[in-house]
């Protein structure tokens, strides 16, 4: 039996990852299958709510491999490599228990939650996640979909949470990364969080598996959210073993923790299109030649346009990317970059995650020529007509050039950990 379950928070609280350690908690006569599955989608939807992820769960009768999930109320969970058929598994059951705890925790007040949860035997196609990470799904694709594969589902208000949930039981992990996430004790919630900055640096070091942990540059922790909601701190990372980095981290109580297997860090949202292709709320890879000097407008964020085959599109390094915007100010016209980023409509800009610089132009700055007579610098006589002696009258029109040092190389370059999003692949995993 697969559970999905989307959209439960909201900007003031709760978190849909905190839902599947109470699923878990709920349906604790079942094992977990694999890991409880965290999967990101369509990082640029406009009416989702923050990191638009949805969360999966196979439950079952476990059989292989048996690997420690999580840690809820001092009990231990754990998840199996494979499972044996049970046929003891009531789908309606399993809807009746959902239903109370979406009751309990999912946000219904905020407008732009609409939570849903979907059981089912059998996945969907995986068309349907790559849809959902890549482009803007259809609700009654998907209550075809469910209704297809004889799902039991229930999608509140307006019934968007479908898509999500359904999408997060359609992923079939290729490429993959680990999650544990910890949460707060319920009277901590809403305060400011106690995590140990330097225990949090001290662990990045420690475990270079890890990713996303801490910012240099711009000296934050990465690890703990900012918004009001369970979570006390997320560590990711390449292997399992994420156990290890969370107990180094000096912090407030965990009250629970769990490890989920996500799509984070992939860049599956990301596909590669000519500019022409390009739309609003895609998230693509695109090549040009940089059309002019990126421009800073107000708000301190840095526009360059690029262009292939006489179509062009406007490329941005927004402000909260810091000191990413300083490389993109080197950038210069001519230069050939590849940039990776989501799409946003109005106006149309891809909003820079990472970029590729491919080939620098050249650049040159005109050298005053000197007098050959009297060794002193000519005077500009006008626009394209050379140079003349101020002493001695000579003139020329021969104008020596040199090449200019430019302060950038060609390679990849990202935005700060602190202005990353959940589905970009860091470079460090490349
Ligand atoms: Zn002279």
């Amino acid at each position: 039996m697969y559970i999905g379950v989307d959209d439960t928070d909201s900007v003031k609280g709760g978190c849909t990852t905190y839902l599947a350690t109470e699923i878990i908690k709920e349906f604790q006569e079942y094992d977990v299958i694999g890991y409880p599955r965290l999967v990101r989608l369509n990082p640029n939807i406009p009416w989702k709510t923050r990191g638009n992820g949805a969360v999966s769960i196979k439950f079952g009768k476990g059989a292989g491999k048996k690997f420690l999930v999580g840690e809820i109320e001092n009990k231990k969970y754990y998840g199996y490599s494979g499972f044996k058929n049970d046929r003891n598994i009531s789908m309606n059951d399993a809807g009746k228990r959902l239903e109370k705890i979406m009751n309990k925790y999912a946000f219904f007040d905020d407008k732009n939650t609409n939570p849903a949860f979907v059981i089912m035997e059998k996945k969907p196609e995986q068309g349907l996640y790559w849809d959902a990470v890549r482009k803007i799904v259809n609700l009654d694709y998907v209550k075809k979909i469910l209704k297809q594969n004889n799902a039991l589902y229930h999608g509140y208000k307006n019934k968007r949470g479908l898509i999500g949930a359904s999408s997060a039981v359609a992923w079939r992990p290729k490429d993959k990364t680990y999650e544990v996430i910890t949460y707060r004790e319920k009277k901590k919630i809403g305060s400011e969080r106690n995590v140990n900055e330097e225990s949090v640096i001290k662990m990045d070091k420690k475990f270079p598996f890890t990713f996303n942990n801490y910012d240099y540059i711009n000296k934050k922790i990465i690890i703990a959210p900012s918004s009001p909601c369970p979570v006390l701190f997320g560590i990711r990372g390449d292997k399992t073993v994420l156990l290890n980095p969370m107990k180094t981290i000096k912090s407030e109580k965990i009250e629970r923790w769990l490890i989920f297997e996500t799509n984070q860090g992939t860049d599956e949202h990301l596909v590669r299109k000519k500019i022409r292709n390009t739309k609003a709320y895609d998230s693509v890879i695109t090549k040009g030649k940089i059309v002019s000097k990126p421009k800073t407008i107000i708000g301190g964020h840095v526009i360059f346009p690029i262009s292939e085959n006489n179509h062009q599109i406007d490329c941005a390094a927004y402000e909260p990317t810091k000191n990413f915007r300083n490389l993109v100010r080197e950038l210069v016209k001519d230069d050939v970059v590849t940039v990776f980023g989501g799409v946003r409509e109005k106006p149309l800009t891809v909003n820079v995650e990472k970029i590729k610089i491919e080939k620098l132009a050249e650049v040159y700055e005109k050298l005053i020529p000197v007098c050959p007579k009297c060794n002193k610098k000519m005077k500009s006589i006008g626009k394209a007509q050379g140079y003349r002696c101020r002493r001695c009258g000579v003139k020329t029109k021969e104008i020596e050039t040199k090449k200019i040092e430019r302060k950038i190389n060609p390679g990849f370059y990202e935005v700060p950990v602190c202005a990353r999003r959940h589905l970009s692949k860091p470079l460090k995993r490349f």
